[in-house]
């Protein structure tokens, strides 16, 4: 299956519905956004991090703001970072570089081996769900279709503690983020905002002002009993 352009889906769009189904039909379905102090935050971050000088030397190229697409998954996105390090014959886990340029006559410069690691910049703590897993796997996909070669490995850099967390894009968030995507396209079919589910995500929610989780919820359940019995009446 190849996705078109009007049908490919934004890597966040992913991110979201794996925070909160509800939170993503609001932004996604219903066009609605509203940034909050943490959004605001990750965004200048976001920036800066893509603005930041590209580096490289002799064993790693650094690249920033890397636009990212798998007409497979129908995704697409951007890349905060992704570093292409240089690996050597029979060096675990480094694979033979398909776009090596063989028509460049200095062989030194020329990287026969290489791994593919891309990092994804989050302003604040690990978080107990999965979002961040799921959009640095999903960067990992993109660029594996992208660049013909496997990505094992990514990581998320939080800025509270200020450290990278090595992410093992293995089989079990691949299959996670494959049910989630496959979840969201249906929802996306259907067109139909979820009721709210209020719990401890609505608290760092930028959307819980428009969204009214518990009223929004007494709301649904109300018209699901009022449905029920009207249908027991008959
Ligand atoms: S406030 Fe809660 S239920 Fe509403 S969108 Fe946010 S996380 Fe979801």
């Amino acid at each position: 299956m190849s996705y078109r352009d009007q049908d490919l889906l934004p890597i966040a769009a992913l991110q979201h519905f794996c925070f909160c189904p509800r939170q993503w039909a609001l932004i996604h379905l219903e066009q609605q956004w509203q940034d909050n102090l943490l959004t605001s935050q990750g965004h200048i971050l976001h920036e800066r991090v893509h603005e930041a000088q590209e580096e490289s030397g002799p064993d790693l190229r650094v690249s920033r703001g890397l636009k990212l697409l798998s007409r497979r998954l129908g995704l697409y996105g951007v890349a905060d970072v992704v570093e292409f390090q240089r690996g050597f014959a029979g060096q675990s886990p480094y694979y033979p570089c398909p776009s090596n340029d063989s028509s460049r006559s200095d062989r030194e410069d020329r990287w026969q081996y290489w791994r593919i690691f891309p990092v994804e910049y989050k302003r604040g703590r690990p978080k107990v769900h999965r979002a961040d897993h799921w959009q640095l796997c999903a960067q990992g996909l993109c660029l594996e279709e992208m660049l013909n070669t496997p990505v094992l490995q990514g990581a998320i850099f939080y800025g509270q503690p200020r450290r990278r967390e090595v992410v093992c894009l293995d089989e079990r968030l691949r299959a996670e983020v494959n049910k989630g995507l496959e979840e969201m396209r249906c929802m996306w079919e259907l067109g139909q905002t979820p009721p709210a589910q209020a719990g401890s995500s609505c608290r760092a929610c930028s959307m819980s002002s428009l969204c009214l989780p518990k009223a929004s919820a007494k709301s649904a359940l109300r018209y699901l009993r009022r449905n029920l019995t009207q249908l027991a009446e008959q």
